[in-house]
């Protein structure tokens, strides 16, 4: 991809890897992290709402949630890497038309591209940071009211299609105060209840229910979805249910440092 003409002072017209090298300022830098930190999770949720949802793909679904989940990831990095990059040196232009002659503000070497091989690095280092993270692929995609959702890590066997007991209750709140309702990831629940999945109404001969936490809202929708009073095919989005996998690290400017320092 061509990328903008700045006025920023070239070093090279051209390096070995046919990559223009230009000067980026530290805070141009910073600028462009805080934009890619920022767009990582917003286009994450902006897929689950304007895609995934409408077209009833949820976290449940076996291989294809896993694959659209992947595919969902490696776009949002894409995206976040070239807004990065582009808002550094959008910055970076601000900068250098406000610059006076009498300007001794220290700058940095830095090589910046937009090349397939460069988003690959991005979007390969950011697969393997959000799993070391604790991620999951499908759990991008929106959840199913009558399925294990897109935060259900821990479960506890239910004993019948009776409500959970009193010393089941308080488990089950420790779980969701720790991994969130397992629908829509909320911690901030007073209690949850425990969900049976299958739901009794769904549960088929010789199934097994289990119980994962789930919060008051989540479990009055599901109700309503049950009683069929709404669609059956309605999933429950979490854009706003940020966990430490949708950190994005500043991997542009990653590269930029070892092609400058180690290479
Ligand atoms: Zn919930």
């Amino acid at each position: 991809m061509k990328l903008p003409s700045l006025n920023t002072r070239s070093v090279d017209s051209k390096d070995n890897q046919g990559t223009p090298v230009k000067l980026i300022s530290l805070r141009s830098v910073g600028v462009g992290s805080l934009v890619g930190f920022c767009t990582f999770p917003a286009t994450l949720g902006t897929l689950q709402i304007v895609l995934f949802s409408p077209l009833r793909l949820s976290c449940s679904i076996p291989v294809v949630s896993s694959v659209s989940g992947t595919l969902a990831v490696a776009t949002s990095v894409t995206v976040a890497s070239i807004a990065s990059i582009s808002a550094s040196l959008f910055y970076q232009r601000l900068e250098n038309s406000l610059a006076t002659k009498k300007d001794t503000r220290k700058e940095i070497s830095l090589r910046y591209s937009f090349s397939p091989v460069d988003l690959g690095f991005y979007t390969v280092a950011a697969g393997i940071t959000f799993k070391i993270a604790g991620g999951r692929f499908k759990s991008v995609l929106p959840s199913s009211f009558f399925k294990a959702g897109a935060f259900a890590h821990s479960c506890i066997p239910a004993k019948g299609q009776m409500y959970a007991t009193k010393k089941e209750k308080w488990l089950l709140t420790s779980l969701g105060r720790k991994y969130g309702c397992h629908t829509c990831g909320s911690r901030r629940s007073k209690f949850y209840f425990g969900d049976h999945i299958p739901p009794n109404t769904l549960l088929r001969k010789g199934e097994q229910q289990v119980f994962y936490p789930q919060c008051n809202q989540c479990s009055s929708l599901q109700g309503g979805l049950l009683s069929g009073n709404k669609s059956n095919f309605k999933l429950k989005t979490h854009a706003l249910s940020l966990r430490l996998y949708h950190l994005y690290l500043p991997f542009p400017f990653i590269l930029m440092a070892i092609r400058q320092f180690a290479i």
